[in-house]
């Protein structure tokens, strides 16, 4: 397996319209939740510079790679910077 697909996947069909290895696919009990064929899938080696499905995707954290890190971790997408939480409730 090289990259995987998390629960943050929206179903939107993107990776699967890039993805040079016909690896991607919908979860058959799921369509909202994409899925990636762990035989099928070269990493896109070879072929692209950088994973296809992750450099499309939308959604931040719906794709790992092999390490099961985020390819877009939060923040990377919306430039927003992820903060602990604060607490700014009045008791
Ligand atoms: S890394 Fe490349 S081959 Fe693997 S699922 Fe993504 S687009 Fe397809
Ligand atoms: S591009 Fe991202 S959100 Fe869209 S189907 Fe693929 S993994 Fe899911």
């Amino acid at each position: 397996m090289k990259y995987a697909i998390t629960d943050k996947c929206v179903g939107c069909h993107a990776c699967l319209l890039v993805c040079p290895s016909n690896a991607v696919f919908a979860d058959p009990d799921n369509p909202k939740q994409f899925m990636i064929h762990p035989r099928r899938c070269t990493g896109c080696e070879g072929q692209h510079a950088a994973p296809q499905c992750a450099s499309i995707c939308p959604v931040e954290e719906a794709i790992v790679n092999e390490y099961a890190i985020a390819v877009n971790p939060l923040g990377s997408l919306t430039g927003i910077e992820v903060r602990e939480h604060v607490n700014t409730s009045i008791d």
